[in-house]
């Protein structure tokens, strides 16, 4: 494999300088801010090895999630952190120790939820400014008295207290995001009558003693940051001047602001609806209030624009989560003078979903994200092997295939049908919003153009006995999946009553066909594809009524924080949404539905039917090559990706990565465990 040149370009050293935050020194301006991992307490030596990675990888500066002070903030069934005891110091101490291998800082968010928690593992009351609901339970907060306050005080000490004890180098007051401090900001939710409520300057002031308390109890070790909103938390709460007011008021009781924004779904907005830098101006608007060392985020993935962010002063660093989940390396390869190599971040918040669904981290472009422990995975090394490999199937699972095993030293050959690579996120890259898919094809294109043991035949349609005649030492079946034109899915268990013609899947659409009139499409998947299809077709003129057996648009997109911005674009471009709801039936000209609740039925005149259902596999070549039986377990034949298991990108990546990484290493290695022994 081709090296890149290795130099760093002069004009990146900004972003190398070290930058004194209070009484310690951050050796340069890559600054991991503070991102979930679906794993937090539970999973600590797994969440050890990835924070350590980001270190080794050149972050300056690597935090923990939110990382709660004591058991009344519990978010379970939400992965969080915890620094409740000697037990979480321990584990605590093993994720500061490995970021400091590396020479890097460690923080840490010391985080209250408050009302917004439920607390169902530890059953202790909630506590909020007043009693109010939790984000999703029928629990409402217990309202704070004094005693109260003064208990979270002591607790938020003793926090701070363990943090240090734990090596950590940064530790947060975290009044953001909806959670208990937030709370206290809001003129709405604080109706206290006491100093804590009222003016501005009382409901400012648990932050303010939380901020002066951390100071004492962490002394002169450790920086003390703030994470807290550029632009206030929405009107009704806290406005934008009342934002402004604070952060000049107590910007010197921090070290260091991590500026984030009031609208949390903006702030972490994929990006089918935030461009990269979005936070830019309200940061710049504040900048200069507190007086103290700024970071900021904005999905940054481009060297150039992390420079300019340092070099116009909009921030001291340059802050980062989700760039440095796609590629743990990005500083190393910026200093290094790798920039063709970096991963980029296609900002479609797989990697956010997962903490929603309870489990450990996964990235599209990264596949090696949460794995460094429990698979013993490293972003950037590969083991050797050698031997020469067919891969058939050039979409994101081949193009994986062939970059993992090109590195490896194989000599790897990849056949793909259509004139070009990238399978479905080439096709999808083309429909509404979904541009930055085409990352995933045009990184792993890159990395293997320049390794001469990697040859791709683009145009070259395989059969099973061209491949037989091949004679590679092992194949590997990358054929991916077709969307069912039957209508089986989630909520038929078999095809529904179609007539002979107008019926349309997502492939046919991403194909440039464009169904006119009066379009039904009937979402059964429950992500993006349904109300991206719905769009494209709107966009054409089509009058779309897009019907779901779900409750929402694009349900499942709850979890990457889309589905709200999902349903006003739709609603927006004109499309009538019908919810709760399954098409039975289509004749060519007569749609029928019927409630899924009640079976009430419905009929729309319609002119066509788009099934966005379920996916087929296109594992018949796989069958042809090893029979129906599937083939011994050591199988030369092996298959990767959608055609194996149609899913998410991400895990289409995965599976090739997974196959790649092992291939002619003798099986199946187990993946390690993680968890709390029972000492006997
Ligand atoms: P995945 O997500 O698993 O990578 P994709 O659907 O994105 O799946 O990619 C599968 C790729 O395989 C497509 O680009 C398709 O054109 C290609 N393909 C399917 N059958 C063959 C075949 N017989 N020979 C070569 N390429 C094929
Ligand atoms: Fe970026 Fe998507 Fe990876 Fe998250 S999962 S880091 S948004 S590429």
């Amino acid at each position: 494999m081709a090296e890149g040149c290795l130099t760093m370009d002069s004009r990146f050293a900004p972003l190398f300088e070290p930058l004194r935050i209070g009484p310690v020194t951050a050796p340069n301006r890559f600054y991991q801010v503070p991102h979930c991992t679906g794993m937090g307490h539970a999973l600590p030596q797994t969440l050890a090895a990835l924070r350590e990675v980001k270190a080794e990888g050149g972050w300056g500066v690597v935090c923990t999630e939110y990382c709660s002070i004591h058991p009344s903030s519990d978010d379970h069934p939400y992965p969080f952190a915890s620094v409740w005891d000697e037990g979480d110091v321990a584990n605590l101490a093993a994720i500061a120790d490995g970021i400091h291998r590396h020479g890097a800082l460690a923080g840490i968010e010391l985080w209250h939820g408050g009302s917004y928690v439920a607390n169902l593992a530890t059953r202790e009351p909630s506590l909020g400014v007043r009693s109010m609901p939790s984000r999703e339970d029928p629990v409402q907060s217990q309202r704070m008295d004094r005693a109260d306050i003064r208990r979270l005080k002591e607790w938020h000490r003793a926090a701070a207290r363990r943090a240090r004890a734990a090596g950590f180098d940064i530790v947060y007051v975290y009044p953001t995001h909806g959670y208990l401090l937030a709370e206290f900001l809001s003129r709405s939710l604080n109706g206290r009558r006491d100093e804590y409520g009222g003016s501005l300057a009382n409901r400012a002031r648990l932050f303010r003693e939380l901020l002066e308390e951390t100071r004492d109890a962490v002394g002169e070790r450790c920086a003390v940051a703030a994470r807290f909103s550029a632009d206030g938390h929405g009107d009704p709460h806290l406005t934008s001047e009342e934002a402004h007011e604070l952060l000049a008021v107590l910007g010197p009781l921090a070290d260091l602001w991590d500026l984030v924004i009031g609208d949390y779904e903006e702030e972490m907005g994929s990006s089918r609806f935030v461009e990269e830098g979005a936070l830019e101006a309200r940061v710049r608007a504040v900048r200069g209030l507190t007086g103290r060392p700024v970071v900021s985020v904005g999905r940054f993935t481009s060297p150039d624009a992390m420079l300019r962010q340092v070099r116009s002063g909009i921030v001291d660093l340059v802050g980062a989560a989700r760039p440095s989940i796609a590629d743990p390396f990005l500083p190393s390869k910026i200093r290094d003078g790798r920039i063709d190599e970096i991963r980029e971040c296609i900002g479609c918040n797989v990697c956010y979903a997962h903490d929603a669904r309870g489990a450990p981290i996964r990235c599209t472009q990264n596949p090696t994200i949460g794995e460094e422990w429990r698979r013993g995975w490293h972003p950037e090394r590969v083991p050797e092997g050698r031997g020469s490999v067919l891969i058939v199937g050039a979409g994101a699972a081949g193009l994986e295939a062939a970059q993992v095993l090109g590195r490896r030293g194989f000599e790897v050959s990849l056949a793909e049908r259509e004139p070009f690579p990238g399978g479905r996120v080439s096709r999808e890259s083309r429909l509404p919003g979904l541009a930055a898919w085409a990352r995933v094809r045009d990184h792993r294109v890159g990395q293997i153009a320049r390794m001469a043991n990697v040859a791709t035949y683009y145009g070259s349609a395989l059969d099973a006995a061209t491949i037989r005649e091949f004679a590679a030492d092992h194949v590997l079946i990358a054929t991916g999946a077709r969307w069912r034109r039957d209508g089986t899915g989630r909520w038929h268990a078999g095809p529904i009553e179609l007539g002979p013609a107008r019926v349309y899947t997502p492939d046919d659409v991403m194909d440039g066909i464009r169904p006119e009139g009066r379009v039904v499409v009937f979402d059964d998947d429950h992500y993006y594809i349904g109300p991206v299809i719905a769009l494209a077709l709107a966009h054409a003129g089509a009058s779309v009524r897009y019907v779901t057996t779900a409750g929402r648009a694009g349900e499942w997109s709850s979890h990457t924080a889309e589905q709200r911005r999902t349903q006003r674009g739709m609603l927006e471009a004109g499309i009538e949404i019908v919810v709760s709801t399954a098409v039975v039936g289509f004749d060519g000209g007569t749609a029928r539905a019927e409630c899924v609740f009640t079976g009430r039925a419905a009929t729309w005149g319609a002119d066509a039917l788009v099934l966005v259902t379920s996916r087929e596999p296109e594992d018949g070549l796989h069958a042809a090559l090893v029979g129906s039986d599937g083939g011994a377990p050591d199988s030369r034949v092996v298959r990767i990706g959608d055609c194996r298991q149609p899913s998410i990108i991400a895990a289409a990546v995965y599976s090739a990565h997974a196959v790649a990484r092992e291939l002619g290493r003798g099986g199946d290695r187990p993946a390690a465990r993680d968890r709390v022994l029972i000492l006997r």
